[in-house]
């Protein structure tokens, strides 16, 4: 047996968010050359209620449907409260009432804001704090985005919102919606108590929306059967759904903000720390380890949690530092190329429903030991100055460390593959008769 042993485990999530820390820096390198969204025309900022006020009776049913199939076809899927759905006369607040019934948190700030890429800004806006974009517990020390606020109706890059979305789910989509959560939807929202994340960070109750451990063993399923209760892929597939209603509707404002929320759970299972719970430890020495602090010696179970927390932190750190640094540089190079490179894309299934889990997450957590192998490899040749835990400044590090880097340019590839490969599932025209 190992009762809760995997549930210490889980306490990845690095500051802020990870999925390779800001999705929206490389959600611009991984799309803004594909040419249905270079070519797409600016598009009208809109607030949220007059999509939802325009469009009622769609999303109404949209959302039904949705609950219909989420209860037939996701493992472990929570069904959805009857009173959470959109009632049949429109509400007053109907933002409030659209995230209820996705269950998301309502005490998000759904700003209009987007990121610009490092270096860049746009003339005559002024910017947001982060406190107004992120919800509290999300605020990070060290991961520091730029907001620039839009104005209902201004035209705006397509891109920008949909890159810019990317990165929003981090910012309290998922905070705190489970049952033994602090807050006013821990008793509403019927996802029962929190399966798994880690009590030491604030955002730790959204894990299970933004992790999935998909292809673990059987014995570890029987084990700690909580492992399956986390939902990236249905958050994936409420939000396509909303993007192509609202593309299909006039409103492609939403439609590629929804699609960019959709996108970065995608995102989120490319990194092999969100697909395994435990990268580089096989089944018998999980099993060993759990056997001896059962048993009262629980060392080597707590090394290898603090390791994994470890190896997560300083790697998204390094690969952010660096590409930020890169693309200050303006110079060409193998990372930037690596988010833009089409060559793969088409070598995937095409997108359905199970792809987050059949194609993203499987590929990730094949790759979860490697990568971590390639990390701890790194940290023990990189001087300690370097380590985040020594403070929030990476100092004196060259990048220069051929086994990570190429583990790093494998795994953005696939970052940037399937990206593409959702937007283009999301701005498909649909099949006419
Ligand atoms: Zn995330």
């Amino acid at each position: 047996m190992m009762p809760r042993f995997l549930l210490l485990l889980l306490c990845t999530a690095a500051p802020a968010a990870w999925g390779w820390s800001n999705h929206t820096v490389g959600s611009y390198l991984a799309l803004q050359d594909v040419p249905a969204l270079r070519d797409a025309a600016p598009v009208e900022v809109e607030p949220l209620a007059q999509f939802v006020a325009q469009q009622y009776s769609a999303v109404a049913q949209l959302l039904d449907e949705q609950e219909r199939f989420a209860r037939e076809h996701f493992n472990a899927y929570p069904p959805r409260p009857d009173s959470l759905k959109l009632p049949a006369t429109p509400p007053d607040d109907l933002s409030q009432a659209l995230l209820h019934a996705l269950r998301v948190n309502p005490l998000i700030h759904l700003s209009m804001v987007i990121q610009p890429l490092p270096g860049q800004d746009m003339p005559a806006h002024p910017h947001l704090k982060a406190e107004q974009v992120m919800v509290a517990q999300t605020l990070s020390p060290w991961n520091q985005q730029r907001f620039v606020q839009l104005t209902s109706g201004e035209a705006v890059s397509p891109v920008a919102v949909l890159a810019s979305a990317a990165d929003e789910p981090d910012y309290g989509h998922d905070i705190n919606l489970f049952s033994d959560n602090p807050g006013p939807v821990a008793a509403l929202y019927g996802f029962g108590p929190q399966p798994f994340g880690d009590a030491r960070f604030q955002f730790s109750s959204q894990a299970p929306f933004h992790m999935g451990f998909f292809h673990e063993s059987p014995v570890v399923y029987a084990a700690a059967g909580f492992l399956q209760r986390s939902w990236p892929q249905w958050r994936a597939y409420q939000y396509l759904g909303l993007s192509r209603l609202a593309f299909a509707t006039g409103h492609p404002y939403w439609g590629y903000r929804f699609l960019g929320w959709g996108l970065h759970h995608i995102q989120d299972l490319t990194q092999p720390y969100h697909a395994k719970p435990l990268p580089g430890v096989d089944l018998p020495s999980m099993l060993l380890m759990e056997g001896k602090a059962l048993a009262g010696f629980d060392t080597d179970k707590k090394a290898a949690i603090e390791r994994v927390a470890t190896r997560h932190t300083e790697v998204e750190k390094y690969q952010f530092t660096w590409l930020s640094r890169l693309l200050l540089s303006g110079q060409p190079h193998p990372m930037l190329a690596a988010y833009a490179d089409t060559r793969r894309d088409a070598s995937y299934p095409p997108y359905s429903v199970d792809y987050l889990t059949n194609v993203v997450s499987a590929e990730s957590a094949a790759q979860a030991a490697a990568f971590d192998a390639a990390i701890g490899q790194w940290l023990d040749t990189a001087p300690p100055t370097t380590r985040f835990s020594a403070g929030n400044q990476v100092q004196r590090e060259d990048y220069d460390h051929p086994a990570l880097n190429q583990q790093l340019l494998q795994l953005i590839g696939h970052f940037g593959a399937h990206s593409r490969n959702y937007v283009g599932a999301g701005m498909a025209k649909p099949e006419t008769p």
